[in-house]
């Protein structure tokens, strides 16, 4: 269905849960989050519930996200039940990959379609110091393990920080000169209580048309907020998701669902809709999930003078 801007929501990004095995210093404290308790979290029954009826109002799309989604126990059997629907057309999954090659054939045989991983330097050490304490080498195991399951096109995400990784940028370039894979520069988003931190080391993506040489812009997935290009010969592309300097809100297709229940209908609004009061029937799931849809703020105001940063972290959003 359509919201109030004429925008068509297709696509649901499900968190299943806002633990995480690593602390990435832009959306975790260090401490890792307080333990919630198991009632505040909805069940892989009452996911699965939402999933089913959102595909009467049109939603064709899931991701499946976090926290981290491989620490939800159960993920590989509710993949398999939401490829059931058949109003759904693809589920995909974004992780930070640790424990991928270890589910990787489960999730494969479940269902699943495609992986996103999360990866923001190729150097094992200053992995350990973004994550504090990530094992990169399982990382790699993940991506070779989703290469090996065909999981294509396997698209590898890497936030844009100012003097973190602002140097790899053409070494992340680099891999998709001889692989089929995507790589997606992010532009580092304000969040939470991450918010001066993130703010620190935003830099724009077009650091990246500055950097590497011999790009040109592709047509390719216009669905997608990302724009694709291609370095000319590469058998793979890379992509900018540019949120913060050139926002494309105007074509914004998704909703978010919570871990604990609630529906966000922008990423950078903390209107939510607490769908825990409407789990009682389909009528009633149907009828929250509307209420969302037709609240939908036409776009974020993060450029704006006095932008206060929304409440929830990331990791408890789910990107
Ligand atoms: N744990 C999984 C992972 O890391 O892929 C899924 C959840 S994580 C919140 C989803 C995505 O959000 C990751 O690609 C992560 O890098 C990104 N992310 C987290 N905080 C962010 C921020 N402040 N700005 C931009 N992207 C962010
Ligand atoms: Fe965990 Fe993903 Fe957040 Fe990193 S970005 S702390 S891996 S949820």
């Amino acid at each position: 269905m359509k919201d109030k801007f004429d925008r068509e929501i297709t696509y649901l990004r499900v968190s299943v849960t806002d633990r995480c095995n690593l602390r990435c210093k832009y959306c975790m404290p260090p401490e890792g989050i307080e333990k919630k308790d198991h009632q505040d979290l909805l069940s892989l029954e009452q996911i699965y519930n939402i999933i089913k009826v959102s595909t009467k109002i049109g939603i064709k799309k899931i991701r499946f996200t976090g926290g981290e989604p491989l620490v939800r126990l159960g993920l590989p059997k509710l993949i398999k039940d939401v490829s059931q629907l058949e109003d759904i057309k693809e589920i995909t999954l974004t992780t930070n990959g640790i424990l991928l090659s270890k589910y990787i054939k489960e999730l494969k045989e479940a269902g699943l379609n495609r992986v996103n991983i999360s990866l923001d330097t190729l150097k094992p050490d200053r992995y350990k110091d973004i994550t504090r304490g990530g094992d990169f080498n399982k990382v790699m195991e993940g991506i070779k393990a989703a290469q090996e399951y065909d999981m294509k096109p396997i698209k590898i995400n890497a936030v844009l920080m100012k003097g973190f990784n602002d140097d790899e940028i053409e070494d992340f370039a680099k891999l998709t000169l001889e692989q089929d894979i995507i790589v997606r520069f992010i532009e580092l988003m304000p969040f939470g209580e991450r918010y001066s931190w993130t703010k620190d080391k935003y830099l724009s993506n077009s650091r990246v048309l500055e950097s590497v040489k011999n790009l040109e812009e592709i047509d390719y997935d216009k669905g997608s907020p990302s724009r694709y290009y291609k370095i000319k010969g590469a058998k793979g592309k890379i992509g900018l998701i540019n949120p913060i300097s050139r926002h494309f809100c105007n074509t914004c297709n998704r909703i978010r669902l919570t871990a604990d229940g609630n529906i966000k209908p922008c990423l950078h609004s903390d209107l939510e809709i607490d769908m825990k009061k409407y789990l009682g029937s389909e009528e009633e799931i149907y009828k929250g999930l509307l209420e969302a849809v037709n609240r939908k703020p036409f776009q974020h105001h993060i450029n704006e003078e006095g932008y206060d940063p929304i409440k929830r972290d990331m990791n408890r959003i789910g990107g």
